[in-house]
Protein backbone atom coordinates (compact mmCIF):
# COMPACT_ATOMS: atom_id res chain seq x y z
CA UNK A 1 0.00 0.00 0.00
CA UNK A 2 1.05 3.79 -0.78
CA UNK A 3 1.32 6.39 1.53
CA UNK A 4 -1.05 8.24 0.02
CA UNK A 5 -3.52 5.41 0.45
CA UNK A 6 -3.00 3.99 3.80
CA UNK A 7 -2.75 7.30 5.04
CA UNK A 8 -5.89 9.07 3.62
CA UNK A 9 -8.21 5.96 4.11
CA UNK A 10 -7.55 6.30 8.03
CA UNK A 11 -10.12 8.26 10.31
CA UNK A 12 -9.05 11.06 11.86
CA UNK A 13 -8.69 9.22 15.17
CA UNK A 14 -6.78 7.05 13.89
CA UNK A 15 -4.17 9.75 12.16
CA UNK A 16 -4.30 11.09 15.96
CA UNK A 17 -3.12 7.85 17.64
CA UNK A 18 -0.22 7.17 14.39
CA UNK A 19 0.75 10.87 15.49
CA UNK A 20 1.15 10.10 19.19
CA UNK A 21 2.91 6.86 18.50
CA UNK A 22 5.60 8.36 16.15
CA UNK A 23 4.24 6.32 13.20
CA UNK A 24 3.75 8.94 11.00
CA UNK A 25 4.24 13.16 10.53
CA UNK A 26 1.91 15.71 10.09
CA UNK A 27 3.77 16.41 7.09
CA UNK A 28 3.14 12.94 6.07
CA UNK A 29 -0.61 12.81 6.62
CA UNK A 30 -0.48 16.56 4.94
CA UNK A 31 0.92 15.58 1.83
CA UNK A 32 -0.83 12.57 1.15
CA UNK A 33 -3.96 14.49 1.50
CA UNK A 34 -2.98 16.83 -1.06
CA UNK A 35 -1.71 13.58 -3.27
CA UNK A 36 -5.08 12.73 -3.47
CA UNK A 37 -6.54 15.99 -4.37
CA UNK A 38 -4.67 16.17 -7.09
CA UNK A 39 -5.37 12.62 -8.18
CA UNK A 40 -8.97 12.95 -7.91
CA UNK A 41 -10.04 16.46 -7.71
CA UNK A 42 -10.02 17.37 -11.24
CA UNK A 43 -12.41 14.71 -11.79
CA UNK A 44 -14.62 15.89 -8.34
CA UNK A 45 -14.43 19.34 -7.69
CA UNK A 46 -14.36 19.34 -3.99
CA UNK A 47 -12.53 22.39 -3.26
CA UNK A 48 -12.63 25.98 -4.95
CA UNK A 49 -9.26 27.16 -3.28
CA UNK A 50 -6.49 24.25 -2.15
CA UNK A 51 -3.64 26.01 0.10
CA UNK A 52 -0.98 23.36 -0.05
CA UNK A 53 2.00 25.67 0.79
CA UNK A 54 -0.13 27.02 3.73
CA UNK A 55 -1.12 23.88 4.78
CA UNK A 56 2.41 21.76 5.12
CA UNK A 57 3.71 25.08 6.69
CA UNK A 58 1.06 24.61 9.44
CA UNK A 59 2.04 20.76 9.42
CA UNK A 60 5.85 21.23 9.89
CA UNK A 61 5.03 23.50 12.68
CA UNK A 62 2.72 20.83 14.27
CA UNK A 63 5.42 18.12 13.84
CA UNK A 64 7.96 20.54 15.52
CA UNK A 65 5.45 20.91 18.70
CA UNK A 66 4.38 16.94 18.28
CA UNK A 67 9.20 16.25 18.51
CA UNK A 68 9.08 19.03 21.37
CA UNK A 69 6.30 16.72 23.58
CA UNK A 70 3.80 19.41 23.43
CA UNK A 71 1.08 18.90 21.11
CA UNK A 72 -1.93 21.80 21.14
CA UNK A 73 -4.64 18.86 21.30
CA UNK A 74 -5.35 15.03 20.22
CA UNK A 75 -6.05 16.21 16.45
CA UNK A 76 -3.23 18.38 16.32
CA UNK A 77 -1.62 17.65 13.03
CA UNK A 78 -4.30 16.00 11.58
CA UNK A 79 -5.24 17.79 8.24
CA UNK A 80 -9.46 19.51 7.61
CA UNK A 81 -10.92 21.12 4.65
CA UNK A 82 -13.37 23.90 5.47
CA UNK A 83 -16.49 25.17 3.78
CA UNK A 84 -16.21 28.33 1.96
CA UNK A 85 -18.62 30.28 3.80
CA UNK A 86 -16.20 30.46 7.20
CA UNK A 87 -13.71 33.13 6.68
CA UNK A 88 -10.22 32.54 7.13
CA UNK A 89 -7.62 34.87 7.25
CA UNK A 90 -5.63 35.70 3.86
CA UNK A 91 -7.63 32.41 1.82
CA UNK A 92 -10.42 33.08 0.04
CA UNK A 93 -13.81 33.05 0.88
CA UNK A 94 -16.26 33.15 -2.04
CA UNK A 95 -19.08 31.23 -0.62
CA UNK A 96 -19.51 30.01 -3.83
CA UNK A 97 -20.46 33.56 -5.54
CA UNK A 98 -18.92 35.77 -7.89
CA UNK A 99 -20.09 38.66 -5.53
CA UNK A 100 -16.74 37.68 -3.46
CA UNK A 101 -14.72 36.59 -5.86
CA UNK A 102 -11.25 37.54 -4.74
CA UNK A 103 -12.00 38.39 -1.49
CA UNK A 104 -9.95 37.96 1.37
CA UNK A 105 -11.43 37.83 4.68
CA UNK A 106 -9.04 40.15 7.60
CA UNK A 107 -9.88 37.38 10.28
CA UNK A 108 -11.02 34.14 11.16
CA UNK A 109 -14.50 32.74 11.92
CA UNK A 110 -14.49 31.54 15.77
CA UNK A 111 -14.68 27.67 14.24
CA UNK A 112 -11.22 28.21 11.79
CA UNK A 113 -9.86 29.90 14.93
CA UNK A 114 -9.81 26.86 17.08
CA UNK A 115 -9.01 24.88 14.52
CA UNK A 116 -5.65 26.51 14.30
CA UNK A 117 -5.54 27.05 17.68
CA UNK A 118 -5.58 23.03 18.21
CA UNK A 119 -2.81 22.72 15.20
CA UNK A 120 -4.97 21.19 12.32
CA UNK A 121 -3.51 21.95 9.25
CA UNK A 122 -5.88 23.34 6.87
CA UNK A 123 -6.36 22.04 3.46
CA UNK A 124 -8.76 24.46 1.51
CA UNK A 125 -11.83 25.87 1.12
CA UNK A 126 -14.97 23.69 -0.26
CA UNK A 127 -17.32 24.43 -2.77
CA UNK A 128 -20.88 25.23 -2.41
CA UNK A 129 -24.09 26.17 -3.45
CA UNK A 130 -23.61 29.94 -3.71
CA UNK A 131 -24.47 31.24 -0.08
CA UNK A 132 -25.64 28.11 0.50
CA UNK A 133 -28.70 28.18 -1.12
CA UNK A 134 -28.92 24.69 -2.65
CA UNK A 135 -29.46 20.92 -2.25
CA UNK A 136 -26.60 20.06 -5.07
CA UNK A 137 -24.20 22.19 -4.99
CA UNK A 138 -24.71 22.90 -8.49
CA UNK A 139 -25.57 26.47 -7.54
CA UNK A 140 -22.15 26.89 -6.72
CA UNK A 141 -20.92 30.24 -9.61
CA UNK A 142 -18.10 27.95 -9.20
CA UNK A 143 -19.25 24.88 -11.22
CA UNK A 144 -20.83 21.91 -9.29
CA UNK A 145 -19.07 19.45 -7.47
CA UNK A 146 -19.62 15.76 -8.02
CA UNK A 147 -20.82 12.88 -6.34
CA UNK A 148 -17.35 10.24 -5.65
CA UNK A 149 -20.09 7.69 -5.64
CA UNK A 150 -20.77 8.47 -9.40
CA UNK A 151 -19.44 11.64 -11.30
CA UNK A 152 -22.37 11.91 -12.96
CA UNK A 153 -24.63 12.42 -10.17
CA UNK A 154 -24.95 15.31 -7.28
CA UNK A 155 -23.02 15.41 -3.76
CA UNK A 156 -25.71 16.86 -2.44
CA UNK A 157 -25.77 20.61 -0.83
CA UNK A 158 -24.95 23.33 0.18
CA UNK A 159 -22.23 21.45 1.36
CA UNK A 160 -21.20 19.33 -1.28
CA UNK A 161 -17.72 20.18 -1.68
CA UNK A 162 -17.17 19.09 2.28
CA UNK A 163 -18.87 16.22 2.00
CA UNK A 164 -17.25 14.97 -1.47
CA UNK A 165 -13.65 16.15 -0.51
CA UNK A 166 -14.26 13.52 2.82
CA UNK A 167 -16.10 10.81 0.72
CA UNK A 168 -12.67 10.67 -1.63
CA UNK A 169 -10.42 10.74 0.84
CA UNK A 170 -9.23 13.97 -0.35
CA UNK A 171 -9.34 15.28 3.98
CA UNK A 172 -10.62 13.27 6.64
CA UNK A 173 -12.45 15.80 8.29
CA UNK A 174 -14.46 19.12 6.95
CA UNK A 175 -16.35 21.66 8.32
CA UNK A 176 -20.10 22.33 7.25
CA UNK A 177 -22.72 24.79 7.60
CA UNK A 178 -26.72 23.42 8.19
CA UNK A 179 -29.09 25.84 7.77
CA UNK A 180 -32.28 23.30 6.38
CA UNK A 181 -29.91 20.24 5.93
CA UNK A 182 -26.88 21.01 4.05
CA UNK A 183 -24.49 18.91 6.39
CA UNK A 184 -26.90 16.03 6.74
CA UNK A 185 -28.13 15.76 3.29
CA UNK A 186 -24.65 16.05 1.65
CA UNK A 187 -23.60 13.28 4.42
CA UNK A 188 -26.77 10.76 3.47
CA UNK A 189 -26.13 10.77 -0.55
CA UNK A 190 -22.20 10.40 0.09
CA UNK A 191 -21.84 8.06 2.28
CA UNK A 192 -20.42 10.41 5.08
CA UNK A 193 -21.15 11.26 9.04
CA UNK A 194 -22.75 14.82 8.73
CA UNK A 195 -23.38 16.58 12.44
CA UNK A 196 -26.17 19.96 12.84
CA UNK A 197 -25.21 20.83 16.40
CA UNK A 198 -27.75 22.18 19.00
CA UNK A 199 -28.61 25.89 17.55
CA UNK A 200 -26.42 27.77 19.53
CA UNK A 201 -23.99 24.95 20.29
CA UNK A 202 -21.25 25.81 17.97
CA UNK A 203 -20.25 29.79 17.37
CA UNK A 204 -21.41 31.36 14.24
CA UNK A 205 -18.70 34.25 14.29
CA UNK A 206 -17.63 34.01 10.69
CA UNK A 207 -19.96 32.13 9.22
CA UNK A 208 -21.44 34.30 6.75
CA UNK A 209 -24.69 34.34 7.07
CA UNK A 210 -27.63 33.05 4.75
CA UNK A 211 -30.48 32.30 7.50
CA UNK A 212 -28.95 33.53 11.03
CA UNK A 213 -31.93 31.75 13.51
CA UNK A 214 -31.08 28.71 11.41
CA UNK A 215 -27.28 28.74 10.53
CA UNK A 216 -25.27 25.74 12.74
CA UNK A 217 -21.16 24.93 12.18
CA UNK A 218 -21.10 21.15 12.39
CA UNK A 219 -18.87 18.17 11.66
CA UNK A 220 -18.31 16.38 8.45
CA UNK A 221 -16.31 13.38 8.65
CA UNK A 222 -16.29 9.05 7.96
CA UNK A 223 -17.03 8.08 11.37
CA UNK A 224 -18.97 8.64 14.01
CA UNK A 225 -16.19 8.84 16.56
CA UNK A 226 -14.30 11.90 14.55
CA UNK A 227 -17.44 13.71 13.93
CA UNK A 228 -17.58 13.49 17.89
CA UNK A 229 -13.63 14.65 18.53
CA UNK A 230 -14.06 17.77 15.76
CA UNK A 231 -17.57 18.85 17.30
CA UNK A 232 -15.81 19.04 20.92
CA UNK A 233 -12.92 20.65 19.61
CA UNK A 234 -15.02 23.79 17.70
CA UNK A 235 -17.74 23.96 20.42
CA UNK A 236 -18.43 25.84 23.42
CA UNK A 237 -19.06 29.24 24.33
CA UNK A 238 -18.29 32.01 22.27
CA UNK A 239 -18.42 35.63 23.66
CA UNK A 240 -18.28 36.71 20.23
CA UNK A 241 -21.56 35.05 19.25
CA UNK A 242 -24.57 36.71 20.59
CA UNK A 243 -27.04 33.45 20.39
CA UNK A 244 -24.29 31.23 21.86
CA UNK A 245 -24.95 29.11 24.74
CA UNK A 246 -22.66 29.70 27.74
CA UNK A 247 -23.09 26.11 29.23
CA UNK A 248 -20.61 23.29 28.55
CA UNK A 249 -21.01 20.87 26.20
CA UNK A 250 -22.13 17.36 27.24
CA UNK A 251 -19.62 14.49 26.83
CA UNK A 252 -19.65 13.75 23.10
CA UNK A 253 -16.48 11.68 22.72
CA UNK A 254 -17.23 9.89 25.52
CA UNK A 255 -20.56 8.93 24.02
CA UNK A 256 -19.82 8.38 21.03
CA UNK A 257 -17.12 5.99 22.87
CA UNK A 258 -20.18 4.62 24.92
CA UNK A 259 -22.16 3.71 21.64
CA UNK A 260 -19.60 2.40 19.67
CA UNK A 261 -19.92 -0.86 22.39
CA UNK A 262 -23.46 -1.31 21.16
CA UNK A 263 -25.57 -1.51 24.07
CA UNK A 264 -28.64 0.83 23.47
CA UNK A 265 -30.54 -1.10 26.56
CA UNK A 266 -33.58 1.24 28.03
CA UNK A 267 -33.02 3.92 25.13
CA UNK A 268 -35.92 5.30 23.54
CA UNK A 269 -36.38 5.75 20.12
CA UNK A 270 -39.18 7.52 18.06
CA UNK A 271 -39.96 6.96 14.82
CA UNK A 272 -41.80 10.47 13.25
CA UNK A 273 -44.76 9.22 11.60
CA UNK A 274 -44.60 12.24 8.86
CA UNK A 275 -41.39 11.86 7.74
CA UNK A 276 -41.64 8.17 5.87
CA UNK A 277 -44.06 7.14 3.12
CA UNK A 278 -44.75 9.04 0.28
CA UNK A 279 -42.09 10.69 -1.87
CA UNK A 280 -39.59 8.49 -0.03
CA UNK A 281 -37.69 6.35 -2.71
CA UNK A 282 -38.41 2.29 -1.51
CA UNK A 283 -34.34 1.65 -1.28
CA UNK A 284 -33.85 4.74 1.33
CA UNK A 285 -36.89 3.30 3.14
CA UNK A 286 -35.37 -0.60 3.38
CA UNK A 287 -32.50 0.89 4.42
CA UNK A 288 -34.72 2.97 7.48
CA UNK A 289 -35.93 -0.18 8.02
CA UNK A 290 -33.14 -2.34 8.41
CA UNK A 291 -31.43 0.57 10.74
CA UNK A 292 -35.01 0.46 12.99
CA UNK A 293 -34.33 -3.45 13.46
CA UNK A 294 -30.29 -3.23 14.03
CA UNK A 295 -31.51 -0.47 16.90
CA UNK A 296 -34.04 -2.89 18.48
CA UNK A 297 -31.44 -5.52 18.12
CA UNK A 298 -29.28 -3.50 20.11
CA UNK A 299 -31.51 -2.80 22.83
CA UNK A 300 -33.53 -0.05 21.93
CA UNK A 301 -37.08 0.52 22.12
CA UNK A 302 -38.65 1.65 19.00
CA UNK A 303 -42.10 3.47 18.63
CA UNK A 304 -43.96 5.81 16.13
CA UNK A 305 -44.14 9.16 17.13
CA UNK A 306 -46.45 11.50 15.82
CA UNK A 307 -45.09 15.74 14.55
CA UNK A 308 -48.51 16.95 12.62
CA UNK A 309 -47.12 20.06 12.40
CA UNK A 310 -43.58 18.49 10.07
CA UNK A 311 -45.82 18.79 7.40
CA UNK A 312 -45.41 22.66 7.33
CA UNK A 313 -41.57 22.61 7.68
CA UNK A 314 -40.69 23.11 4.29
CA UNK A 315 -42.97 25.91 3.60
CA UNK A 316 -42.60 27.59 6.73
CA UNK A 317 -38.81 27.51 6.44
CA UNK A 318 -39.10 28.80 2.54
CA UNK A 319 -40.65 32.00 4.35
CA UNK A 320 -38.48 32.49 7.39
CA UNK A 321 -34.86 31.79 5.16
CA UNK A 322 -35.49 33.88 2.63
CA UNK A 323 -36.76 36.46 5.07
CA UNK A 324 -33.50 36.60 6.81
CA UNK A 325 -31.49 36.08 3.83
CA UNK A 326 -32.50 38.75 2.14
CA UNK A 327 -31.42 41.08 4.82
CA UNK A 328 -28.18 39.71 5.36
CA UNK A 329 -27.40 39.85 1.80
CA UNK A 330 -28.20 43.44 1.77
CA UNK A 331 -24.39 44.00 2.50
CA UNK A 332 -23.10 42.69 -0.75
CA UNK A 333 -23.91 46.32 -2.04
CA UNK A 334 -20.54 47.04 -4.15
CA UNK A 335 -19.16 49.46 -1.93
CA UNK A 336 -18.10 47.18 1.02
CA UNK A 337 -16.57 43.43 -0.02
CA UNK A 338 -15.68 41.90 -3.38
CA UNK A 339 -17.04 42.32 -6.61
CA UNK A 340 -17.72 46.11 -8.49
CA UNK A 341 -19.49 46.32 -11.96
CA UNK A 342 -19.79 49.66 -13.44
CA UNK A 343 -23.24 49.88 -15.37
CA UNK A 344 -22.23 50.11 -19.75
CA UNK A 345 -22.79 53.13 -21.14
CA UNK A 346 -22.92 55.55 -18.36
CA UNK A 347 -20.35 58.16 -17.61
CA UNK A 348 -20.48 59.22 -13.75
CA UNK A 349 -22.92 56.13 -12.32
CA UNK A 350 -24.53 56.34 -9.35
CA UNK A 351 -24.03 54.59 -5.94
CA UNK A 352 -27.45 53.02 -7.06
CA UNK A 353 -26.78 51.88 -10.84
CA UNK A 354 -23.28 50.51 -9.47
CA UNK A 355 -24.95 48.38 -7.00
CA UNK A 356 -27.78 47.64 -9.05
CA UNK A 357 -24.90 46.50 -11.91
CA UNK A 358 -23.04 44.56 -9.50
CA UNK A 359 -25.34 42.67 -8.12
CA UNK A 360 -27.42 41.76 -11.32
CA UNK A 361 -23.76 40.11 -12.32
CA UNK A 362 -22.27 39.01 -8.69
CA UNK A 363 -25.80 37.38 -7.82
CA UNK A 364 -27.00 33.96 -9.65
CA UNK A 365 -30.53 33.17 -10.07
CA UNK A 366 -31.16 31.18 -6.79
CA UNK A 367 -29.81 33.78 -4.56
CA UNK A 368 -32.20 36.39 -6.38
CA UNK A 369 -35.19 34.05 -6.46
CA UNK A 370 -34.79 34.30 -2.41
CA UNK A 371 -34.26 37.97 -2.51
CA UNK A 372 -37.21 38.59 -4.05
CA UNK A 373 -39.08 36.07 -1.55
CA UNK A 374 -37.81 37.86 1.11
CA UNK A 375 -37.92 40.88 0.49
CA UNK A 376 -41.89 40.71 -0.82
CA UNK A 377 -43.08 38.03 2.44
CA UNK A 378 -41.18 41.49 4.71
CA UNK A 379 -43.00 44.33 3.02
CA UNK A 380 -45.24 45.92 4.60
CA UNK A 381 -49.44 44.51 4.41
CA UNK A 382 -47.79 41.14 3.71
CA UNK A 383 -45.18 40.90 6.52
CA UNK A 384 -47.69 39.53 8.95
CA UNK A 385 -49.76 37.42 6.53
CA UNK A 386 -46.04 35.90 5.53
CA UNK A 387 -43.62 36.14 8.23
CA UNK A 388 -45.92 36.22 10.65
CA UNK A 389 -47.83 33.14 10.09
CA UNK A 390 -44.35 31.46 9.70
CA UNK A 391 -42.50 31.67 12.81
CA UNK A 392 -46.21 30.80 14.54
CA UNK A 393 -46.10 27.54 12.66
CA UNK A 394 -42.36 27.66 13.67
CA UNK A 395 -43.60 27.86 17.41
CA UNK A 396 -45.69 24.68 16.67
CA UNK A 397 -42.90 22.55 14.92
CA UNK A 398 -40.91 23.16 18.24
CA UNK A 399 -43.95 22.19 20.09
CA UNK A 400 -43.95 19.35 18.41
CA UNK A 401 -40.53 18.29 19.22
CA UNK A 402 -41.23 18.92 22.77
CA UNK A 403 -44.71 16.48 22.82
CA UNK A 404 -42.06 14.10 21.17
CA UNK A 405 -39.26 14.10 23.16
CA UNK A 406 -41.48 13.94 26.47
CA UNK A 407 -42.12 10.06 24.65
CA UNK A 408 -38.91 9.09 23.59
CA UNK A 409 -35.03 9.81 24.39
CA UNK A 410 -34.43 10.71 20.16
CA UNK A 411 -36.58 11.21 16.58
CA UNK A 412 -35.14 9.04 13.59
CA UNK A 413 -36.08 9.48 10.20
CA UNK A 414 -34.50 8.60 6.69
CA UNK A 415 -32.24 11.70 5.95
CA UNK A 416 -32.56 12.32 2.46
CA UNK A 417 -36.02 11.22 0.73
CA UNK A 418 -33.62 9.77 -2.41
CA UNK A 419 -30.25 8.90 -3.05
CA UNK A 420 -27.83 11.49 -5.08
CA UNK A 421 -29.84 12.32 -7.89
CA UNK A 422 -28.34 13.07 -11.54
CA UNK A 423 -26.54 16.70 -12.28
CA UNK A 424 -28.95 18.84 -14.09
CA UNK A 425 -32.13 16.82 -13.32
CA UNK A 426 -33.20 19.22 -10.58
CA UNK A 427 -31.81 22.43 -11.78
CA UNK A 428 -34.82 23.96 -13.70
CA UNK A 429 -37.01 22.80 -11.09
CA UNK A 430 -37.19 24.96 -7.50
CA UNK A 431 -39.62 23.25 -5.84
CA UNK A 432 -38.03 19.48 -6.67
CA UNK A 433 -35.39 20.83 -5.21
CA UNK A 434 -36.27 22.20 -2.06
CA UNK A 435 -37.98 19.04 -1.12
CA UNK A 436 -34.64 17.26 -0.66
CA UNK A 437 -34.83 18.91 3.16
CA UNK A 438 -38.11 17.79 3.82
CA UNK A 439 -36.45 15.87 6.87
CA UNK A 440 -33.93 17.78 7.64
CA UNK A 441 -35.44 21.17 8.06
CA UNK A 442 -37.56 20.63 11.41
CA UNK A 443 -34.29 20.33 13.21
CA UNK A 444 -33.14 23.81 12.24
CA UNK A 445 -36.77 25.48 12.60
CA UNK A 446 -36.84 24.20 16.42
CA UNK A 447 -32.62 24.60 16.94
CA UNK A 448 -32.37 20.60 18.15
CA UNK A 449 -29.37 18.65 16.94
CA UNK A 450 -29.20 16.30 14.18
CA UNK A 451 -26.62 13.58 13.13
CA UNK A 452 -27.03 11.52 9.92
CA UNK A 453 -24.51 8.96 9.10
CA UNK A 454 -24.57 6.06 6.16
CA UNK A 455 -27.09 3.50 6.29
CA UNK A 456 -26.27 0.99 3.56
CA UNK A 457 -26.65 1.04 -0.23
CA UNK A 458 -29.89 0.95 -1.76
CA UNK A 459 -30.91 -1.91 -3.56
CA UNK A 460 -32.70 -0.58 -7.05
CA UNK A 461 -28.87 2.17 -7.74
CA UNK A 462 -26.10 1.09 -5.42
CA UNK A 463 -25.93 4.44 -3.90
CA UNK A 464 -25.55 5.56 -0.48
CA UNK A 465 -28.96 6.37 1.91
CA UNK A 466 -28.91 8.45 5.27
CA UNK A 467 -30.19 7.62 8.56
CA UNK A 468 -31.36 10.71 10.74
CA UNK A 469 -31.15 11.03 14.75
CA UNK A 470 -32.77 13.92 16.14
CA UNK A 471 -32.18 14.76 19.93
CA UNK A 472 -33.52 17.75 22.33
CA UNK A 473 -30.99 20.86 22.57
CA UNK A 474 -27.75 20.45 24.35
CA UNK A 475 -28.47 16.74 24.30
CA UNK A 476 -26.11 16.57 21.43
CA UNK A 477 -24.51 13.06 23.44
CA UNK A 478 -27.45 11.48 22.45
CA UNK A 479 -26.45 11.80 18.64
CA UNK A 480 -22.92 10.04 18.75
CA UNK A 481 -24.24 7.31 21.44
CA UNK A 482 -26.89 6.24 18.98
CA UNK A 483 -24.67 7.10 16.16
CA UNK A 484 -21.70 5.16 17.52
CA UNK A 485 -24.08 2.27 17.96
CA UNK A 486 -26.14 1.94 14.98
CA UNK A 487 -22.79 2.62 12.93
CA UNK A 488 -21.01 -0.25 14.86
CA UNK A 489 -24.03 -2.93 14.00
CA UNK A 490 -24.26 -1.54 10.25
CA UNK A 491 -20.19 -1.97 9.59
CA UNK A 492 -20.93 -5.59 10.66
CA UNK A 493 -23.77 -5.67 8.23
CA UNK A 494 -21.61 -4.43 5.40
CA UNK A 495 -18.76 -5.76 6.07
CA UNK A 496 -16.45 -3.01 7.37
CA UNK A 497 -17.10 0.61 6.08
CA UNK A 498 -19.55 1.53 3.36
CA UNK A 499 -17.22 3.86 1.72
CA UNK A 500 -14.56 1.08 1.23
CA UNK A 501 -17.55 0.10 -1.29
CA UNK A 502 -17.21 3.24 -3.47
CA UNK A 503 -15.98 3.03 -7.14
CA UNK A 504 -12.53 4.11 -7.46
CA UNK A 505 -12.15 6.96 -8.91
CA UNK A 506 -10.05 8.46 -12.22
CA UNK A 507 -6.10 8.02 -10.93
CA UNK A 508 -7.92 7.02 -7.18
CA UNK A 509 -6.76 5.27 -4.78
CA UNK A 510 -7.91 1.44 -5.66
N1 LIG B 1 -31.01 23.06 0.80
C1 LIG B 1 -31.49 24.03 1.74
C2 LIG B 1 -31.62 25.37 1.08
O1 LIG B 1 -31.45 25.42 -0.08
C3 LIG B 1 -30.60 24.07 2.94
C4 LIG B 1 -29.34 24.79 2.70
C5 LIG B 1 -28.46 24.84 3.90
O2 LIG B 1 -28.64 24.12 4.87
N2 LIG B 1 -27.53 25.75 3.86
O3 LIG B 1 -31.88 26.34 1.70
Amino acid sequence: MTAVVRWTRATAAGMAEALERGETTSVELTRAALRMTEMVDGAVHAYLHVDAEGALAQAAASDARRAAGAPLHALDGVPIAVKDVLTTTGLPTTCGSKILEGWIPPYDATVVARLKAAGLPILGKTNMDEFAMGSSTEHSAYGPTRNPWDLERIPGGSGGGSAAAVASFQAPLALGTDTGGSIRQPGAVTGTVGVKPTYGGVSRYGLVAMANSLDQVGPVTRTVLDAALLHELIGGHDPRDSTSIDQPLPGLVAAARQGAAGDLTGLRVGVIRELQGEGYQAGVLARFQESLELLTKAGAEVVEVSCPSFVHALATYYLVMPCEASSNLAKFDAMRYGLRVLPEGVDSPSAEEVMRATRDAGFGDEVKRRIILGTYALSSGYYDAYYGTAQRVRTLISRDFEAAFGQVDVLVSPTAPTTAFKLGEKLDDPLAMYLNDLATIPANLAGVPGISLPSGLADEDGLPAGFQVLAPAMADDRLYRVGAALEAALEERWGGPLLDKAPALEGGSK
